[in-house]
């Protein structure tokens, strides 16, 4: 064997390191390509990685050099299109590769042992075994356990889903209490025998824009559709989507939470009598496995999922569609902090087809990008059909009494919708009873013993929970402090204004829809139907209820409480007040009744507000855009933040300190801080932040190129944990 051939191959392993690892491939054994996952010792472990390259020499001698244990692929797992996209992620967002990968793989590729053949082969609940679980379980908590988890899951799980060994499946298989079966890889499929809804005529401009982006079918374009609600952009999706299915290419479409839009699954389902491969995190690792395989064999077409879709493997792609682009939930908020929408625009170019990235209230990103010519701006000004846009219109609170919230200007009108038949919608972003509790006689409040924050308080269980750490207690009958028993809840949540809407609309129903009502699996799914049948009359709820749901008999929407949105620390916090309350405004009078939305505040002269309820978004939008390249903020800037925490107070900022010692250097890239984070102490940890700025990406990038893999030598990095986020969404 000559010296020089690549018998080398450098492998990303699943640790926090931010270089690959070089091992030899023993004799005999084949030269396996890039994107292949291997078997290698790491440390005393042995770690399934990936391979990044076959080489012929190291740094390190050859004799230094581990050899590869075992391959475990014969062709990548990751395929060339993925591979890049990864290796492009972790640059640029400067993450440990091997995290990276982790983080796109389906769990049951990371682990050690060859894919099994037989992955959709899972297990599930005979009649016995439910019979069984009905009179107290199985025998012994691990075969309980099995039970209640097939219980909830009809259709089976796989194997890698029951935390259990061999032998209590065995046994309970022998009892005839649960049986293999195969899983169906489709979560989601078209009711039998459902008849397809023809699709509607599309009106000019949702015309002008399919023919736009129909155009540029085979060439990498950015559209950013921009409608409010109601205007037809999922009807756009739909035509779009159409004749790339009859050509077998598959169409990516990004939502933000798909738990709350089942209505959008089952109406891509009816239009094309196909099944809708759904990935979200409520898949057992099955069902995620499956759908990587079919995605990845060109099987599955239609392709609907949260923001780890955007990793899955495709085989014809056709076009990528991201909804509700503005959305934060498309930006994953810990690990590998990616934005799926920036990395959906980053895959559309490589493969070199259109994205789409729609929206009732684009993001200012989106429109900078549209204003350098980056995007092209579709616009659908236009209510689909014959539906009329809702008014806006603000309830100047300093001029009202309120009952929890309700001023009577709200009540009158809540009346008279009611009274025509109508329904109503109430939006407060806030659970619970009161956000504070607060003692009468001297002044002690409830707080969290973990955060630097208030308890709320929830009455119906008299319990205060911390909504930052999760902590919860019962509710004590006396003060701490001076054993008086007037305890008093300050402020309105959900809970509270659900009592005084009881009291007060006691004849109508209501349905309250936030976290605490919904806890209980397919309750939330139960409320929406309400809610769209009509049953229930009053809809009171969180944000929960302001996103993409259609509710036809709504025609009036009151936001409860805007003003909390107007006092943020934060640079976005106009931003995503005005995109709640376009959002929310939505939910008015679809179909042809027009609807009325009122906005309660005490400061009816806000300068957003005003322009917000009389131009509308895209007049706010350009005005926030406006000051934003005044005060040299996103997007006219970009920036990066690192955070520590650590149990005590000091480490956190020590750290942060010698990283922005080290970071020093002259000109381009501002550096900010260390500060303590707004909240400083959360779950029992303080934390700090160091802001990096700098008007051109490439010198952020090109500093922290250097920068991030030398902060893990610094000493007082073992004393805390810290993490970096490009592009973040929240710096305060
Ligand atoms: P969006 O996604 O912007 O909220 P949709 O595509 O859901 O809008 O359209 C809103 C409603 O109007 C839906 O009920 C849809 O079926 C209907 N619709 C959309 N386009 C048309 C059209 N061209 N003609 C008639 N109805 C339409
Ligand atoms: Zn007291
Ligand atoms: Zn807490």
């Amino acid at each position: 064997m000559s010296r020089r051939e690549p018998r080398i191959v450098e492998v990303a392993v699943p640790s926090p390191l931010y270089r690959g690892f070089d091992y030899r491939l023993a004799s005999g054994m084949p030269t396996p390509a890039a994107g292949c996952r291997v078997k290698v010792p790491f440390g005393r472990r042995q770690l399934v990685g990936i391979v990044l390259q076959v080489k012929a020499e190291s740094d390190l001698p050859r004799a230094k050099l581990k050899p590869v244990a075992e391959i475990l692929d014969s062709s990548p797992t990751l395929p060339e299109e993925l591979f890049r996209l990864l290796c492009w992620t972790a640059n640029y967002y400067h993450h440990p590769i091997g995290e990276t990968f982790s983080t796109a793989l389906p769990a049951t590729l990371r682990r050690a042992r060859p894919t099994p053949a037989d992955a959709d082969r899972g297990w599930r609940l005979t009649p016995g075994g439910r019979e069984q679980l009905a009179a107290g379980g199985g025998r012994g908590k691990r075969q309980a356990e099995v039970l209640g988890r097939l219980a909830e899951h009809p259709a089976g799980l796989a194997r890698d889903a029951l935390p259990v060994p061999l032998s209590v499946i065995k046994s309970l298989q022998t009892r005839g209490w649960i049986a293999a079966c195969r899983l169906d890889p489709e979560p989601v499929q078209p009711a039998p025998g459902a008849v397809r809804a023809q699709p509607p005529r599309l009106n000019e401009h949702q015309q002008q824009a399919v023919t736009r982006i129909q155009a540029d079918a085979e060439r990498f374009g950015c559209f950013l559709l921009e409608g409010v609600t109601g205007s037809g952009k999922t009807e756009v999706y739909l035509q779009l989507i159409a004749p790339l299915l009859a050509r077998k290419r598959q169409v990516l479409v990004l939502v933000p939470e798909i738990g709350l839009t089942p209505q959008l699954v089952a109406r891509f389902g009816e239009r094309f009598g196909i099944p809708v491969c759904t990935l979200h995190s409520g898949l057992s690792e099955g069902q995620r496995l499956q759908a990587w395989r079919r995605t990845g064999a060109g099987e599955a077409l239609l392709i609907l999922g949260t923001r780890s879709a955007l990793f899955t493997p495709l085989k014809r792609p056709g076009l990528l569609i991201v909804d509700e682009e503005h959305d934060a939930s498309l930006k994953q908020q810990d690990g590998l902090r990616y934005s799926a929408r920036d990395l959906a625009v980053w895959r559309a170019r490589q493969w070199q087809i259109p994205v789409v990235l729609g929206s009732a209230t684009p993001s200012l990103e989106s429109l900078y990008n549209v204003q350098q010519g980056r995007y092209v701006h579709l616009r659908l000004p236009r209510r689909a059909g014959n539906a009329r846009p809702p008014r806006l219109r603000l309830i100047d609170l300093r001029t009202q009494t309120l009952r929890a919230l309700l001023s009577e200007a709200l009540i009158r009108r809540m009346r008279e919708h009611l009274a025509a038949g109508d329904q109503v919608l109430l939006f407060l972003n806030r659970r619970g009873y009161a956000p504070v509790l607060l003692c009468h006689a001297c002044g002690w409040v409830a707080d969290c013993q973990r955060c630097d924050a208030r308890m709320t308080l929830h009455q119906q269980q008299r319990e205060l929970r911390c909504h930052h750490c999760g902590s919860q207690r019962p509710v004590d009958p006396y003060c701490p402090a001076c054993g008086s028993s007037e305890l008093l809840g300050l402020g309105e949540g959900t809970e509270r204004v659900e009592q005084t809407l009881r009291e007060l609309f006691g004849d109508y129903p209501l349905r309250r829809i936030d976290r605490d009502t919904t806890r209980r699996k397919g309750a939330l799914e139960d409320a929406l139907a309400a809610a769209q049948r009509g049953d229930a009359r009053i809809l009171l709820g969180t944000q929960m209820l302001a996103k993409g749901h259609h509710f036809p008999g709504v025609t009036l929407v009151a936001v409860l409480d805007a003003d909390r949105g107007l006092f943020s620390g934060d640079f976005r916090a106009a931003e995503r007040l005005a995109q709640q309350i376009i959002q929310v405004a939505g939910r008015a009078g679809r179909a042809d009744r027009p609807g009325e939305v009122l906005i309660q505040t005490h400061q009816p002269e806000h300068p957003l507000l005003v322009q917000l309820t009389t131009e509308g978004y895209p007049a706010f939008a350009a005005a926030a855009l406006a000051e934003r390249r005044q005060a040299g903020l996103p997007p006219y800037a970009c920036m990066a933040l690192l955070r520590a925490e650590a149990v005590n107070p000091a480490p956190p900022h020590e750290f942060l300190q010698e990283a922005a010692e080290l970071a020093a250097q002259p000109g381009n890239v501002q550096v900010w801080g260390p500060v303590s984070a707004p909240m400083e102490r959360r779950a029992g940890r303080y934390r700090a932040q160091l802001l990096l700025q700098a008007t051109r990406r490439r010198d952020l990038q090109q500093l922290l190129d250097t920068w991030v893999a030398r902060l893990d030598g610094l000493k007082s990095a073992r004393r805390v944990r810290w993490s970096l986020d490009v592009d973040p969404l929240d710096t305060y």
